[in-house]
């Protein structure tokens, strides 16, 4: 304990390496990564040089610096997305509106959901959203909307046709993701799949041929997520319709990404308006992939059979909470979609964006192809910019803060432009800058790991 007269307090400033071995921000960094745990030993270090702490603060006043970050609200953390995948199931899918998320601050507290304020009585619930459906899609005679898509075909199987049978083609006994099998999830309903046709060709004979005393409904289903290529065919829906009226079935289409109207963008993704016109009974999709909104299921069509799956016990089970359905009628009243700008981002913008990146912090500028993603139009592709960088960037960039998520390309760190709103460009640039430090400093400090 040398009370040192001359002795200078900064030389007492415990180093990074020896902090970043303290118990605590190494617990710390394996919550909130590397990066963030570093830059808050850095800055708490300057702080004892500028004689703001004394030297043995140091280690206590990172920590709390990290403390009040874990005390965010969310353990979620919003993610920059750099992919050019529009529609990323890992990150949410579809980003809300701003209308969508004034919606939801909105409806957080009380609200008329289920209650007319007029007369004080029991209302409809979410009358106002299936109302923006139903102006959104004249064709549908009503609308329900459940908890998701796969929510909505459990709800559509089981209330027409649990016990019975579902004529379905043999091309269209999908894996959407993650394990997840329509057929898995058709049969789980009590219903009995009856495939018709083959995998790569089924005609509107072969459901003709299957339909039975059993037969409780058709059942289209659009494959998102792949394409048969070469000598195949399917049954129209006009076709299918002309054959369930016939045998007085119902025609249910599950179009997966819930378009309600054609995009030119995308010309092989059906949508509900020309499913419902071309003679569906009920057509089921998703909120959060094309249509652009929050996380639902959507059912449009004939108002007998939407009435049945409304009556149905399961569709208390499957019921969207308030934040849902007022995210989903902003969304629906709302012109463009977040989605839909993403999709249709003009390249020469990006261009434009990706060289200021660049030149803010290096890389190269390169043509990038986005996707759709979501399980949704496999075959297209997005072109658009990127900035590349090397490739140690995007482990680094995800822990950045806010995070980004990038692609990893033929040894490059892809960073895509077309999903990043332009006002984030700037948290963008300090999100790489970080990334630069860190990897700099590691590479001076004969790197940590
Ligand atoms: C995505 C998809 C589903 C599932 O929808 P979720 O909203 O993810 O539950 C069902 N069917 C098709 C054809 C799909 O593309």
């Amino acid at each position: 304990m040398a009370e040192a007269g001359q002795h200078d307090p900064r030389r007492d400033i415990p180093r990074t390496d020896v902090l970043l071995r303290n118990p605590i921000l190494v617990e710390a960094a394996r919550r909130l990564g590397h990066v963030i745990v570093k830059r808050a030993v850095l800055g708490a270090q300057q702080r004892a040089r500028d004689g703001e702490i004394a030297p043995e603060e140091v280690a206590a006043a990172a920590a709390t610096d990290l403390d009040v970050r874990q005390r965010l609200p969310t353990t979620l953390r919003p993610v920059l997305n750099a992919t050019g995948v529009v529609l990323h199931t890992n990150i949410g899918r579809a980003p809300l509106t701003e209308g969508a998320r004034t919606a939801i601050a909105r409806a957080s507290g009380y609200v008329d959901v289920e209650l007319d304020l007029e007369t004080g009585r029991r209302a409809s619930r979410g009358r106002g959203t299936l109302d923006a459906l139903l102006d959104r899609v004249p064709a549908a005679g009503a609308a329900l909307v459940v908890n998701n898509g796969a929510g909505a075909l459990v709800l559509a199987t089981t209330a027409l046709a649990a016990g019975r049978e579902v004529l379905v083609s043999r091309g269209e006994l999908v894996e959407i993701g993650d394990g997840f099998r329509l057929p898995d999830l058709v049969t789980s309903t009590g219903a009995r799949l009856h495939e018709v046709g083959t995998t790569n060709r089924t005609t509107l004979r072969d459901y003709a041929g299957a339909v039975g005393p059993a037969t409780a409904a058709i059942l289209k289903v659009h494959p998102s997520n792949f394409r048969i290529e070469g000598f195949t065919s399917a049954a129209s829906i006009p076709g299918l319709a002309g054959l369930a009226r016939d045998h007085r079935l119902p025609l249910v289409v599950d179009i997966g990404s819930g378009l309600l109207h054609p995009e030119p963008l995308l010309p092989d993704e059906p949508d509900a308006s020309t499913v419902l016109t071309d003679g569906a009974s009920i057509v089921t999709s998703s909120g959060d992939k094309l249509l652009g909104g929050p996380q639902a299921g959507v059912i449009l069509g004939e108002a007998a059979v939407v009435e049945r799956l409304r009556r149905h016990p399961l569709a208390r089970a499957l019921r969207t909470d308030k934040l849902t359905l007022a995210a989903l009628e902003a969304t629906l009243r709302g012109g463009p979609t977040v989605a839909e700008t993403f999709l249709r981002a003009d390249p020469d913008a990006l261009h434009a964006r990706c060289v200021l990146l660049a030149e803010a912090v290096g890389g190269r500028v390169v043509p990038s192809e986005g996707a759709v993603g979501g399980g949704g139009a496999p075959g297209v592709t997005l072109s658009g910019w990127a900035v590349a960088l090397p490739q140690g960037y995007a482990a680094q960039l995800r822990h950045a803060d806010p995070a980004v998520l990038a692609r990893v390309e033929s040894g490059l760190t892809i960073v895509d432009l077309r999903c990043v709103p332009a006002e984030s460009d700037d948290e963008l640039i300090a999100a790489i800058r970080s990334v630069t430090d860190a990897l700099e400093a590691g590479s001076a400090a004969q790197k940590p790991r």
